[in-house]
This record gives structure tokens, sequence and C-alpha cells, in this order.
């Protein structure tokens, strides 16, 4: 029972009750003690006192019939003494039964001796008269009736006296009983209200103390505080709680130590994945301080990570290109950004600057992550490849002249007249060498724009400019081709971020080949359009179309549709260059064509400060 809460506040209660109840019984019994004191002084003394009066009126009245007797009538006396005795006799009867104090049987004894003798007086008064006459009468109770009745009225009086002085007794002994009494009720209420007091409070305080120390544990529990134990020293139903909240808290610092485990593994793994990364690396906040950089880092850049922890990126690379690539990722909001930058050191070195966003939960960027991966020897090789490709160009290129100019010259019969057959030949030489000037300066072209790729010049383009560029290049041709050539673009459109040459030669590029496989009456148009913040260029001719299987082909370096008569032979590296122009824009190119319908090359490009003009 006492091992529940609600069993210890019932036996709190159950205790204060018998309390109350034990403070009731005390006061009924001495209430009733006062109550019978009172009783006592009411009706026993009361009843003796009035017997007694009674009595002496009752012999008051006796001595007067003797006086009628002597007197008036003798017959009327005798009947009055009769009758009053008998009334005397009742009430004395009344009194000897109604003895309740000390002595008070010796004065009812003698009251009876003296009133026998009172009433043998009265019959001796009768002879007296009878015999001697009314004078012997009167002397005989002046002598001896007078003093007796004196006599018994003191007695009387002496009775009444003292039941008096009981019934004062009573009345003192009722007044001390209920004075003691409310000294009794009063302790006992006092007992009780204080023994109530101290027991509900007491019991109060140890019931509710392990609530006391659960709440305090409550309020302390936190992420990383989860240690605190509450002391359970109860079974009731705090200290089922109090258990229950420890069991808990257990749980939850065993599931925080094992996430806090588990992240510390995790980022120490990652930690050691980044430092052991062989390139480059660096952490940055978003006010660009160094938050972690790499042991490569650390050694290309001769910097030490202590040192410039929580310091400004220039202060420990100082290099204004690479500052800028960074910064330029998070004023355009990109996520990924690459740029290859010339960093020197004791020699020239070639970063592939990459810049990656780190991204917090709510997407909010919360660093950058920017790995220098060392190119140089791939620029080398690009330079080698570039200038082989130059010099083998170049080396062809005079001897290829001088070939020409003697084919054209044998052609134009300088030296002498040519039959049909030598003409034949030497025509289809001379194209040959053509195409081949042709495929070696675009060879020249691509091997430049490969190698040259971080040097373009991006800047604020407008489409409608590039277009009209180009088609007043390609105007007449295509007028002698009669084929209309034309751009339709609005002058209001956003610029675009760019390098206005490049792109006038895509244009340029996308237009020949317009001409070349179109006929006449057809039609070339050059459109723009804005969508997803990005510009949408498109060059649309009506002419041969291409076959849907070389659509993801005619990019690829040296593809060609086969069985397509053009008047002059390309090269198949016309698109490729195209494609690597736009995709050094970030761009991307495609072509939508249907066989005899014609098709539609449509290019990208960024919008200059992302959708402002
Ligand atoms: P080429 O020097 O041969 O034109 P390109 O790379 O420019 O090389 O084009 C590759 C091939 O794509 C072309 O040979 C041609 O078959 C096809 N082509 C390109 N543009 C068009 C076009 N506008 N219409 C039809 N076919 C085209």
């Amino acid at each position: 029972m006492f091992n529940t809460l609600k069993g210890k506040i019932s036996s709190v209660y159950l205790c204060l009750v018998l309390v109350i109840a034990i403070v009731g019984a005390v006061s009924v019994l001495n209430l009733y003690e006062l109550s019978r004191a009172i009783n006592g002084l009411m009706t026993d003394n009361y009843k003796s006192i009035g017997a007694i009066n009674n009595m002496v009126d009752a012999l008051e009245r006796q001595d007067s019939s003797m006086l009628i007797y002597i007197n008036v009538d003798r017959q009327k006396g005798i009947d009055l003494f009769t009758q009053n005795s008998n009334t005397f006799l009742n009430w004395y009867i009344v009194e000897h039964n109604n003895i309740t104090e000390p002595h008070e049987n010796e004065y009812v004894e003698k009251i009876n001796s003296c009133y026998n003798a009172y009433t043998k007086s009265f019959s001796q008064l009768q002879e007296i008269l009878n015999s001697q006459g009314t004078d012997k009468a009167i002397e005989y109770y002046n002598s001896q009736i007078v003093p007796n009745f004196t006599n018994l009225k003191q007695e009387l009086k002496d009775l009444s006296l003292l039941n008096e002085k009981a019934m004062f007794q009573d009345k003192n002994s009722a007044t001390g009983n209920a004075e003691h009494s409310m000294y009794i009720i009063l302790a006992a209420s006092s007992i009780a209200v204080i023994g109530g007091f101290l027991l509900s409070r007491f019991s109060t305080n140890r019931f509710l103390e392990p609530m006391y120390s659960l709440t305090e544990a409550v309020k302390l529990a936190k992420p990383g505080n989860l240690d605190k134990q509450v002391s359970v020293d109860s079974q009731d139903e705090v200290g089922v709680l109090a258990a229950e909240y420890n069991n808990l808290t257990r749980r939850l610092q065993q599931y925080e130590q094992s996430t806090l485990g588990n992240l510390m593994a995790e980022k120490n793994k990652s930690l050691t994945i980044v430092k052991s990364i062989s390139d480059p690396l660096v952490v940055l906040d978003t006010n660009y301080k160094i938050m972690l950089l790499n042991n490569a880092c650390e050694e290309f850049f001769n910097i030490q990570e202590q040192s410039v922890i929580n310091k400004h990126f220039l202060e420990a690379i100082r290099n204004g290109e690479v500052f800028d690539h960074i910064s330029s990722v998070l004023n355009s909001r990109e996520d990924y950004k690459e740029k290859i930058i010339r960093v020197r050191s004791n020699d020239d070195f070639y970063f592939n600057v990459l810049v990656t966003t780190i991204k917090g939960v709510d997407a909010n960027v919360t660093g950058l992550i920017v790995i220098f991966q060392d190119v140089t020897q791939l620029k080398k090789l690009e330079k080698i490849r570039a200038d082989f490709i130059a010099t083998i160009s170049h080396e062809f290129k005079t001897p290829l002249a001088s070939i020409i100019m003697g084919t054209s010259m044998i052609l134009e019969e300088n030296m002498g007249a040519l039959n049909e057959e030598q003409r034949s030949v030497l025509t289809t030489i001379n194209e040959d060498e053509i195409r081949l000037t042709n495929l070696l300066n675009e060879l020249l072209q691509l091997s430049k724009l490969e190698s040259d790729r971080a040097f373009f010049n991006f800047q604020p383009c407008s489409v409608a400019g590039i277009a009209e560029t180009s088609v007043k290049q390609f105007y007449e041709q295509a007028q002698k081709k009669d084929i209309a050539l034309y751009y339709d673009i609005d002058d209001n459109l956003p610029k675009v971020e760019a390098d206005f040459e490049k792109i006038t030669w895509v244009v340029n590029n996308l237009i020949t080949n317009a001409i070349k496989y179109t006929n006449a009456g057809d039609e070339i148009v050059i459109g723009a359009r804005v969508k997803d913040n990005k510009m949408f260029v498109s060059v649309k001719d009506t002419g041969v179309g291409i076959p849907p299987e070389y659509l993801d082909k005619i990019f690829d370096k040296f593809v060609q549709v086969k069985g397509f008569d053009s008047e002059v032979r390309g090269t198949g590296l016309g698109l490729v260059i195209v494609k690597e122009i736009i995709e050094a824009h970030k761009g991307q190119v495609w072509c939508e064509s249907t066989l005899d319908v014609g098709s539609n090359f449509t290019f990208t490009l960024p919008l200059w400060g992302g959708n402002m003009q």
C-alpha cells in the first residue's frame, strides 16, 4: 500500500482523519462530563431544596393549624394538621430518597426525629387543651411546641443550606470541568493542527523530493549533458518516472555517443581523404577564410596550416587570378567552375582550378572547396602537339602553296597547251590541293582553340550584332546561289557572355554549311530567344537535311554524311570547331533535322551577369 504515491497520500489523509476523530472524541467526552455535572447540579440538589421548601411550607401550615386548633376550631385544626403532615411526609420521603451529599443523611434522620417529636407534641397539646384548658394549652404551645418548631425549621434550613452549598460546589466544579475541557480540547486541537501541518509538510516534501530532482535533471538535460542521473529512492509513481527518465537519458547518451563517434569517425575519414589528395586543396568559408588545407597545398604554396587557418585566402595564396575565379563562383551562384590558371612558383605551373560550393541543409552556400589540378604536363604536351601541328602545317603550307601555284600555271597553259586528259588530271590535283590547304587551316585553328581555351575573351555581346556581322559576310555568296539569308532577332534581347569573334566564327561555320547543303530558292534564318536564363541561337535552313543516324555524329572529327554531293568538299572539322567554341562558353550545341525539309542547328550561351543585360 505504501509503495505507491496514491497509497502514501491516502495514509497521510488517514492519519489526519484519525487525529480529527481523536480530537472529536476528546471533545465529546469532555462535553459529556460537563453536561453530566450540570445535570447533577440541576436535578439532585435542586430537587432536595424544593422538597425542603415544601416541607417548611407544610410545617408552617401545621403550626398555623395548631393555633387554629387552640383558638378557633378544633376539628379544622386537626384536619389541617393531618393534611399538612401528609404533605410534609411526602416531601420528606422525596428528600430521603434523594440523599446526594455527605452528612445529608444525618440531617434527614435528625429532621425525622424532630418531626416525630413535633407531631407527638400536638397530641400532647390536644390532651392538655381537653384536660387543662386553653391557657395551659397556650402555655404548652409556647414552651414546648414553638421551640420544637423552631428547631425543626432550623434543621430544614441547615439541610437546605447543605444542598445550596453543594449546588455552588457543583457549579464551581462544572465551571472547572468546562475550563478543563476547554484546555483539553484546545491542547488536542493544537496538537492535531501542529501534527497535521508537520505531517503534511514532511510527507509532501518527502513525496515531491524525487519530483524536484527529476525536474532539475530535465531542465539541465541537453545534447552533450545527458550524464546527470536522478537518484531513485522510492518505488512509487515518481520513482518509476525517475527510473524511466534515467533509462531515457542513458539511451539518449548512448545514441549521442554512437552518433558523435560515427560523426567523428566520418570526419576523420573525410579529413584523411582530403589530406591524402595529391592535388593542393583548400576549403574556404563564404568570407574566403581558410578552414582547411591539405598537405599538398602546404607543400606547394610553402605555407603551414596552423598559421593560415582562419585567415583570408589572399593572405596565404597571393594569386589575384585564382581569387577572382573563386569569388566569381560565389557571385554567379554557380555550383561548380573550373579554369586553367598559370601559377608562378619557382617554375611556371598550370593548374585547372576547380571551385565547388559546399551547401548546407537549407541549400545555402556555406563554403567553397578549391582544388588545384596540376595540368602543367598536359599543358606541355598540348604545346608540343600544337607546335607540332603548327610546324607541320607551316611546313606543308609553303610547298603546298608552290604546288598550287605550279598546277594553276600549268592549267592556265602558261607552259604550253594541255590535252583533255592532262587538264582533267591536273584539275583533280588542284582541287585536292585546295582541300588539303583548307584542312591544314582548320587543323591549325582547331589546335589553337583546344590549347588556348583559357584565353577566350569573354565580354557582353549582342547576338543580333554577331548575326549581322555573319550575314553581311555571306550575303553575296547566298544571293549568287539564290538563297535567302537573313536574321530575325529582337534588338532588345539581353546580352550574352561570349567571345564576339569566336561566336561569329561559329555562326559563320553554320552558315557556310547551310549554304553548302541548300539549293536555289531555299532560305537560311538566324534566330535567337531567351529561355531558362540562357540564350538559344539557331541557324535554320530549308536544305537537304541530315539522316537521323548522323545527328549525334556530325560533331565528331572528320564525320561527313555519305552520298551528299556538294560543290566544295568539306573537311569534317567545321562542326568540331563549333562544338569546341560553344563548350568553351559553357554552352551546348545540337541539331534537329528532317531529310529534304531542312536542318536547325541550335546552340546556347550564358546571359551576361546571370540574367542582366
Ligand atoms: P564539312 O566540312 O564536311 O562541312 P562539318 O563538320 O562542317 O564538315 O559538317 C559535317 C557534316 O555534317 C557535313 O559533311 C554534312 O554532311 C553535314 N552537315 C553539316 N551542316 C549541314 C546542313 N546545314 N545541312 C545538311 N548537312 C549538313
